[in-house]
């Protein structure tokens, strides 16, 4: 498989946020394992944790150490989440090739994810950028727009103020912004609208769609960003995922569901899916007591079911 020839990049996002709002903890010989799993499905870029004090999110403890493994798989982009300067260091020295930043659009949300103003945390992207600049020019920096299309704490979000966020981050340095529906929150019509206009505003510099399922509409939504331009999407297996900083916001969009919406519509992935169905085995074995969800695997593909993606040729 040549990643260049894939049409949407799926970015696996299950090992931060799908584990960091689950009790359990997964070991890192464990995490290891399903990283290594989902790189043979195919899987080009994986979030394989984030940089934040072990206290607050002791799940994420050891992610220097599974950056280290990951870096090992040839070809497999490396991402973690800081939402900070001090954990942007971490992550560069642990060797991470891409940093991504939580900038929350609802000032509610700001102060209970990152215990900082939306302000204050545009001032943060810029130091990261700028350390960045300096240390590691090679680490590409992305600023996700969180609770983009609501917020379970002040509600509504307004679009002018999502779009000046992104724009912030941009001028602020990061080298692309995407819109996160954190609480799960969004309609298609909505997704729609707001990529539209975050492309209008920061053009080839508009970033990921970050996904949630909370409220069954998340493949809905992510066709409705594709169909918009968006090609570079966030989900998680087994539909892990929430925010701990956002009561009720659970469930990422399945990977396995969305790899197989994208392939049968003759979307190239680069993802096989048995071999994707075959990585639920490590994650639920990580954590047997938790539930891992996905229609697809559950169901199985469709008899006579052809990939876009083909593989072994
Ligand atoms: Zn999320």
């Amino acid at each position: 498989m040549n990643s260049a020839s894939i049409d949407v990049l799926i970015s696996e996002v299950g090992p931060r946020d799908g584990l960091q709002s689950i009790k359990s903890i997964m070991p890192t010989e464990e995490k290891n394992a399903w990283i290594d799993a989902l790189y043979k499905a195919g899987v080009r870029e994986i979030e394989v944790g984030s940089f934040v004090p072990a206290k607050l999110l002791p799940q994420m403890a050891d992610t220097a150490e599974v950056v280290r493994h990951a870096k090992t798989l040839p070809g497999l982009t490396v991402m973690a989440l800081v939402p900070n300067l001090r954990g942007a260091q971490a992550a560069i020295e642990a060797g991470v090739h891409k940093l991504t930043i939580p900038v929350s659009a609802s000032a509610a949300h700001s102060l209970a994810n990152v215990r900082k103003t939306r302000e204050e945390m545009i001032e943060e992207v810029q130091k990261i950028a700028q350390y960045r600049k300096e240390f590691a020019p090679e680490v590409k920096v992305e600023a996700g727009i969180a609770t983009a299309f609501g917020c379970t704490i002040q509600g509504l979000v307004p679009e002018d103020e999502v779009i000046w966020m992104a724009e912030q981050a941009i001028n602020a340095g990061a080298d692309e912004s995407g819109l996160s529906d954190t609480t799960g929150y969004a309609n298609p019509a909505q997704i729609k609208r707001l990529f539209r206009r975050l492309k209008a505003a920061i053009g080839s510099k508009a970033g990921a769609a970050h996904l949630h399922n909370t409220r069954g509409l998340g493949l809905a939504n992510c066709l409705a960003a594709y169909e918009e331009g968006v090609t570079s999407f966030d989900s998680s297996m087994g539909g892990l995922g929430g925010c701990p900083y956002a009561p009720g916001a659970s469930g990422n969009v399945v990977t396995e569901d969305l790899v197989f919406m994208f392939e049968a519509m003759g979307i190239k992935t680069g993802i096989n899916l048995d071999l994707l169905f075959e990585a639920r085995k490590p994650l639920q074995a990580g954590v047997p007591s938790e539930i891992i969800y996905g229609m697809v695997p559950e169901a199985g593909a469709p008899k006579g079911f052809m990939p876009a993606t083909q593989w072994g040729g």
